[in-house]
Parts: structure tokens; C-alpha cells; sequence
């Protein structure tokens, strides 16, 4: 993970909007902080980040200005909140020699508030003020202009704006790129009034490749997720079936609720979120695994989605694997482009699992799906259909390179 930091210039709407976040984002804090110091006091135990956030929609319900501040903004407040109380938990839990000498200048009483690492409230006079946004759905963006050029040919600064939840479009000092795919946003304002963001991003490619003369084939497919032609395979994630039968349970759940109904609603949200969870999944499975292929070889060749194959499965896992396998091809032809490497993508025609990867013949027979492994009927070699076909697409791949 890598922070790329750029100064940013927001209009004075804009900058109102930013401040009024800051303003909940401390609010919150301030008030689960004394919800509990109340609760320490009465030796109750300190609420857990998931109580605190069944809270904080309680008091959004109370205080609906809350509704202003970016949903994550808030959320990575509790985290804050219960990792510092971790921390004082861990810590020595006593009082630091300065706090002493400071209490008996000033005639202070000490209480367990002043303890070494108890979590401290926030001022709204401290000049550093900072938040966290999380990246969903594109709601951080950096808004490229194309390049300008002075009348003597110079390079003109570019003018780009970023996208940020709640409030689009300030101006950006974008002097370079950011690279890889962004997790997160911190925005702050620092001791001199200026603001900056600093985007926090993963997956950043390394700059020098190594050249590795492989060049492997791959078959795609929807129990085993990828079958390469070097022996390897590659299992779909532990948990998405299980993800799928949940999906499927809500999704019957919500169609049995009456239209128009708080219940239904609520089941409603409760599908979307499962979506995005396994959308999420999904995602960063997809990311390591191109990643690591296109460092590990040179040319890939990969074949067009089968569609024939995926109608004979069921909807839902069909529209899934759709969805994967689009990600899958555009995240490998960005890595393997940025990386001088090739990718090649074989006609969805060219009948991979039917040809023997030995001699050549072609067996219509292996067309029906359900033949997982077949004997060549000319030179007798046993295959395994999947890892047979993806020898296929490597050999035809490399065919159309040569
Ligand atoms: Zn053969």
C-alpha cells in the first residue's frame, strides 16, 4: 500500500461542505467518547465498534445534519474510537510525569481521563483536522483534463478536479499519478489552513518488470475458476458458494415480502449489501490473481467468454461468472499492457476442449459438457477436459503471434 498526498484547492461552498463534515466527524467521537467514560465510570465495559455503529444510526435518526457527513467518514471514526481504546487497554494505565508536574501546577485533580493513552476529545480549535474516505462505487475519482500546451509548445499544468463523496469537482495540484486502485481518501486541512488529500492505494505494479519467458494458456471456467496450462489450477474463493446460498435465501426473502412494505425494504438493503460483498470479494480475489499472473509470465492467452457453457448453469452463478470474467479480462490486459507483456484472447469459436492438445484431432464427441475427462480416439492419450483446452488456447494463442 502506498499514500500519494496532493494539495487541493476547494472553492468556499465546498470548503463549507468539507468543514461540516470535520464538525460530525467530531461530534461523533466526542459523544461515544463520553458515552464511554460514563460507562468506565460505572465500571460498565466499553461499547464494541458494532454496538457503537447500531448506535450511530439511532442518532443520525436524532440529529439529521449527521446525514450530511459521508457515510464512511463516521464509520472510520468508531473504528478510531475502539482501536484507541485498545490501545489504553494495552498500555501501562498510568499517568505521565508531565500530566503529574501539569496537575499539581494548576491544582488539577486527576482522573482515569487523564491516564497515559485514554482517548482524548476533540477540539474544533485544533488547526489539524483530518478524515477518512472509504472508495465505493466510484465515489473517488480524479477527473483527468487533457494536457494544455503554451503557444511556445511548453507543458501547461493540467487542470484536474477530484471527485470526493459529498462534494465533486475541487481543484486538484494532480502534478503526478496516482497509481495502482485507491482503498481510501484521507482529507485534511493542515496547521496553516491549507487542504490536501492523500489517496491510499493498493495493487501498484512494479515499475520494472521482470521478463520471465513464460507464456501459459488459460481455460476459464465456473467450478474450478481457471485451469493453466503449466499443471496449475485455480479454485473459485472458499466462500463463494456460500456466499451464493445466502444470496439466493435473500433474494427469496425479499420476493415473498409485500411490495411496498418496511419489511420488504429492509430486506431490500440486507440483498444490495450481500451484492456488494460479494461483489467485493470477488474483486480483490480477481486483482491478486491478475497480478500475479501477469508477473509470473510473459504471454497469456486467454479465450472469449464460452457462452454456450454458462447457459447451462443456473442464472445466478452464470451472471457472477459473467461479471467475473469481464473484470478478469480487463484487469489482466491493463496489468500485462503496463507491463510490456502480451495477452492474447483466442476466437470464442475455436473449439478448444474438442481438439486433442496431442495430436490434434478434433472429437465432437467431448462437446457435451458433462465428459470431464475423455481418451483421444487417435493417439489414445487421456485427458482432463479443462487442462487439455487450456493447452489448446496456448498453442493457438501463440499461433496467432508468430
Ligand atoms: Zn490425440
Amino acid at each position: 500500500m502506498r499514500g500519494f498526498k496532493y494539495r487541493i484547492y476547494p472553492k468556499e461552498n465546498q470548503i463549507l461542505k468539507l468543514e461540516e463534515m470535520f464538525c460530525a466527524k467530531r461530534y461523533v467521537w466526542n459523544y461515544f467518547l463520553e458515552l464511554n467514560m460514563k460507562r468506565f465510570e460505572k465500571k460498565f465495559g466499553i461499547l464494541t465498534y458494532t454496538e457503537m455503529s447500531k448506535l450511530l444510526t439511532q442518532l443520525k435518526q436524532e440529529h439529521s445534519w449527521l446525514y450530511q457527513c459521508e457515510k464512511s467518514v463516521l464509520q472510520n471514526v468508531l473504528k478510531d474510537l475502539s482501536k484507541a481504546y485498545t490501545t489504553f487497554f494495552n498500555g501501562p494505565m498510568t499517568y505521565s510525569v508531565k500530566t503529574i508536574k501539569h496537575a499539581k501546577n494548576k491544582g488539577l485533580e486527576l482522573t482515569f481521563y487523564h491516564l497515559q493513552n485514554h482517548p482524548k476529545f476533540k477540539s474544533y480549535k485544533n488547526p489539524h483536522q483530518s478524515m477518512v474516505m472509504n472508495l465505493t462505487n466510484n465515489n473517488i475519482e480524479v477527473i483527468e483534463k487533457k494536457a494544455e500546451y503554451t503557444s511556445k509548445g511548453q507543458f501547461k499544468k493540467q487542470n484536474c478536479r477530484i471527485k470526493l463523496p459529498k462534494v465533486k469537482g475541487i481543484k486538484i495540484a494532480y502534478s503526478r499519478r496516482y497509481e495502482g486502485r485507491i482503498l481510501n481518501a484521507t482529507l485534511s486541512k493542515e496547521a496553516d489552513g491549507k487542504y490536501y488529500v492523500s489517496l491510499c492505494c493498493t495493487d501498484i505494479l512494479e515499475k520494472h518488470v521482470k521478463s520471465t519467458d513464460k507464456a501459459i494458456g488459460i481455460d476459464l471456467g465456473i467450478t474450478v475458476f481457471a485451469t493453466i496450462s503449466d499443471g496449475q489450477t485455480v479454485a473459485n474463493p472458499k466462500h463463494y458458494s456460500k456466499n451464493i446460498k445466502k444470496l439466493k435465501k435473500l433474494q427469496s426473502e425479499m420476493s415473498r415480502r409485500e411490495k411496498g412494505s418496511k419489511n420488504r425494504e429492509k430486506s431490500r438493503i440486507k440483498l444490495s449489501k450481500h451484492h456488494k460483498k460479494i461483489q467485493n470479494s470477488r474483486n480483490n480475489f480477481l486483482h491478486e490473481l491478475t497480478t500475479k499472473l501477469s508477473r509470473q509470465n510473459d504471454v497469456i492467452c486467454i479465450e472469449d467468454l464460452k457462452a454456450k457453457e454458462m447457459l447451462k448453469t443456473n442464472r445466478l452463478a452464470m451472471s457472477i461468472s459473467d461479471a467475473s470474467y469481464n473484470t478478469f479480462k480487463l484487469l489482466l490486459t491493463y496489468k500485462m499492457s503496463s507491463s510490456k507483456k502480451q495477452l492474447i484472447i483466442v476466437d470464442q469459436y475455436y473449439p478448444s476442449s474438442q481438439i486433442c492438445s496431442n495430436c490434434d484431432v478434433q472429437n465432437k464427441q467431448v462437446k457435451d459438457l458433462s465428459v470431464r475427462t475423455w481418451v483421444c480416439p487417435k493417439c489414445g492419450i487421456k485427458h482432463n477436459r479443462d487442462y487439455n483446452a487450456s493447452k489448446n488456447i496456448l498453442k493457438e494463442g501463440l499461433k496467432q503471434i508468430a
